[in-house]
């Protein structure tokens, strides 16, 4: 059975141009690019090209971009790059909301003796701007927000956090993870100090990530070693994966436009017509700016879990919360951090589209999804037709 992939905020297919990139790099050019022989010049040249092909995605130059394994490294090396060159702050602010990569991180700080703030969010997950702009002081080192939510896809007003952060002379790292490629970004005239993107959520292989670290920030490598990435990460270049994503950013950038007519306009159906044909259905964050391929769908009464398996039956891929918090039947922290009731936050689903996305696809979605809801609702001792859930 050929799935039906509607699970990209996880992770991505790898776009055939980008896998035919990217070969070559595997088999014949295989040259160390620090080598000082024209067969390791040339892989560093076209590692040289793939660092514009990023950098153009995020309208930065191209020395501010450091390859990383992941968006997880991305998103540690900025937080511990932060707190290492702000040697007397010992502050970070962050959300409620972030991914286990910052979140974890800040959690296990907070242990050793740092003092971490997380913003709260509304019911439709809007960051408390007032509550941020309170928790910056003097000895904050670094801010880290989120610039979309990988489960709901709300938007957050970075640049404008990040405005705020700077007018105080405090860092700012965004995590873009989810936002990159799906909404234009623009670093020029940003005040983002320190931004994170992750290959495999846009069509590259797992495995490459980027940092991005604006021209004259203090810095500190997270991994020492070699003098690779201008001595900001050390380890001999994963080539393959950085022509990779050199490749997966220009098809983005290209393809930004559909992202936000065609994908967008194909959420957009999937989730009206599922609020339409289920009862007691409703959008996690349907009411916040919101990346235009992400739906999150909570169903009154059931187990987001069981209805993951019974879509898996007919070969749908979606999550239930985030990849990442799936197996646990805890509802998810985002959702618990935006007051969703118990009931609703259990049986959420996560759709996330990309451009390799159809409208069959969709409509087979919209056909199968309803009596998915009903047969588990049937079996649900929780679920109460008429009047107000338990
Ligand atoms: N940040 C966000 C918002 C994510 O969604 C993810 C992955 O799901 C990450 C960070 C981690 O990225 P990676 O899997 O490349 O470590």
């Amino acid at each position: 059975m050929t799935p039906i992939y509607m699970d990209n905020n996880a992770t991505t297919q790898v776009a055939p141009e980008v896998l035919e990139a990217m070969l070559p790099f595997l088999t014949d050019r295989y040259g160390n690019p620090s080598s000082a022989y024209t067969f390791g010049g040339q892989v560093a040249r076209n590692i040289r090209d793939a660092r514009e092909q990023t950098a153009a995605i995020l309208g930065a130059l191209p020395e501010e971009i450091i390859f990383t394994s992941c968006g997880s490294e991305s998103d540690n090396t900025a937080i511990m790059s932060a707190l290492s060159t702000g040697k007397d702050k010992v502050h970070i602010v962050t959300s409620r909301v972030e991914h286990p990569a910052v979140k974890v991180l800040c959690n296990e700080l907070a242990k050793q003796g740092y003092r971490v703030t997380e913003i709260p969010v509304d019911r439709e997950g809007h960051l408390d701007m007032d509550r941020y702009k309170e928790s910056l002081t003097p000895d904050t080192a670094i801010v880290s927000l989120m610039w979309a939510n990988n489960e709901t896809g709300v938007i957050f007003p970075v640049e404008e956090a990040a405005q705020m952060a700077r007018d105080r002379g405090i860092l700012f790292h965004t995590d873009a993870v989810q936002a990159a490629g799906k909404i234009p970004i623009d670093l020029q005239n940003s005040a983002i100090d320190m931004l994170s993107i992750s290959g495999h959520k846009l069509h590259a292989p797992k495995g490459i990530g980027v940092l991005y670290v604006r021209k004259g920030t203090k810095f500190s490598p997270f991994l020492v070693g070699g003098h690779q990435e201008l001595g900001r990460r050390g380890g001999t270049e994963n080539t393959a994966s950085i022509i990779a994503l050199g490749k997966a950013c220009e098809l983005a950038l290209n393809r930004l436009e559909e992202e936000n007519t065609k994908v967008k306009a194909l959420r957009d159906k999937l989730e009206t017509e599922l609020l339409r044909r289920v009862p007691k259905s409703r959008i996690n964050g349907g009411g916040a700016e919101r990346l235009p391929n992400t739906t999150s769908i909570s169903f009154e009464s059931i187990e987001g879990e069981s209805i993951l398996l019974l879509m898996d039956e007919f070969g749908i891929c979606a999550s239930s919360g985030s990849a990442c918090t799936s197996g646990s039947l805890q509802p998810s922290h985002v959702l618990r951090a935006m007051g969703v009731p118990f009931t609703m936050a259990h049986g959420s689903v996560r759709f996330s589209l990309s451009v390799y996305n159809t409208e069959e696809e969709v409509d087979f979605v919209i056909d199968k999804i309803p009596p998915i809801i009903e047969k588990l609702r049937k079996l649900s001792p929780f679920w109460k037709p008429e009047g107000q859930a338990c």
